[in-house]
C-alpha cells in the first residue's frame, strides 16, 4: 500500500493534471494533501465554511 501518491483527504492522484500541492501558512509544501483540501496551513471545506459564513 502506498498512499503517498494520493491526497490523504480526497484521494486525488498526485499525478493528476488538476493536482496542486498543499501549502502551509509559511509557504512550505504539505506533501499529504492537495491544495483543494488544504491550503495556507488550514483545511478547506467549502460546504462547512460557506454555511457558516452565510
Ligand atoms: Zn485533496
Amino acid at each position: 500500500m502506498n498512499f503517498d501518491k494520493f491526497c490523504q483527504s480526497c484521494m486525488l492522484p498526485k499525478d493528476h493534471e488538476l493536482f496542486k500541492q498543499a501549502t502551509e501558512s509559511d509557504g512550505a509544501h504539505n506533501d499529504a494533501y492537495c491544495a483543494f483540501c488544504y491550503e495556507n496551513g488550514a483545511f478547506t471545506d467549502p460546504e462547512i465554511s460557506s454555511a457558516k459564513e452565510m
